[in-house]
């Protein structure tokens, strides 16, 4: 068991990244997987993204209930019983040594045959990587960011539904590639028909005359955790929320845009293809924003 760097409360250098595999926790780039796992060869496996803050993890049982759901959908075991997972994701926590942080863990159909078929995968794999994760850095996640809209499209939900969790982001890499390319931050991919689906790696929401809207997981969303809180919170607060279909126009003449996501948390959008909303950070993002870190710090 490694010790731990330094503690980055105390010293803003974080600690070591580890992983958990087999009941073993060992630096993460020291942990390996066999080429011959098929969610390497494939893509054919399931993750999920998770922060830890003040030691605990956030929303665990519902990433645990979305893994889950991942897996059954592609017919994949996931390989511990979720009592085990949660001993595990305490004990790698525990070994990380800082108290915020981020976990991604990952089920894959394990090693078998060059060949795709699953039958020759008799054993599912389990890891879980603790390190840091920060997006985008404490100037811009206040000033907003520039995001484009992504010529690439994302998978359409017949070729593979949106709500699966998959190994599979390649058209997500290549969006980012495009924002990349641009300039951009960030890049927001279209569905087929030419609606709004997501970010790369976070949901979507406007607020257009005192409505919050995102995009239906139908139309491209992964049924964001961080999404769902959010959409819980402006409720709560008395907002109305509309899981409605969005064309880049509805994104083009906002009163606010943002991005959600675990990775990403809340981040205020400043542009969408040159086009800034009336207001970034707006008033409604405010008030979400400072009362989804109050219900984290809860
Ligand atoms: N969409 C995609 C494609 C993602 O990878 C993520 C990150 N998991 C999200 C949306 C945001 O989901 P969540 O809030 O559950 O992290």
């Amino acid at each position: 068991m490694p010790a731990r760097a330094m503690n980055a409360a105390t010293t803003e250098t974080p600690s070591t990244p580890l992983c958990w595999m087999d009941g073993r926790i060992a630096p993460a780039a020291e942990a390996r997987v066999p080429v011959l796992d098929h969610g390497l060869l494939y893509g054919d496996g399931v993750f999920e993204g998770i922060r830890f803050h003040r030691g605990r993890p956030f929303a665990l049982d519902a990433h645990l209930e979305r893994l889950e759901c991942s897996a059954r959908a592609i017919g994949l075991t996931v390989p511990l019983p979720r009592p085990d997972i949660v001993h595990a994701v305490a004990a790698l926590i525990a070994a990380f040594g800082d108290d915020d942080g981020y976990l991604r863990l990952v089920v894959t159909r394990g090693d078998g045959a060059l060949g795709l078929d699953p039958r020759s995968c008799p054993t599912p794999r389990l890891f879980i990587v603790a390190g840091a994760l920060r997006l985008v850095d404490a100037a811009t996640r206040e000033r907003g960011v520039r995001v484009i809209i992504a010529a690439t499209r994302r998978l359409p939900p017949d070729g593979l539904d949106p709500r699966i969790k998959s190994l599979n982001y390649l058209n997500h890499v290549l969006a980012r590639i495009e924002a990349n390319a641009a300039g951009a931050d960030e890049a927001i991919l279209l569905n087929a028909a030419g609606r709004v689906a997501e970010g790369t790696a976070d949901n979507i929401f406007i607020v257009r005359d005192g409505v919050l809207r995102t995009p239906p997981p139908i139309d491209g969303a992964l049924a964001g955790i961080t999404r769902a809180h959010i959409m819980a919170l402006a409720q709560g607060a008395g907002m109305t929320v509309a899981e409605t279909s969005l064309a880049p126009f509805d994104l083009y003449t906002c009163d606010e845009c943002f991005l959600t996501g675990t990775g990403a948390e809340l981040i205020p959008v400043a542009s969408i293809d040159g086009r800034a909303p009336t207001h970034c950070p707006g008033p409604v993002f405010r008030s979400l924003r400072d009362a989804y870190h109050a219900a984290v710090r809860a």
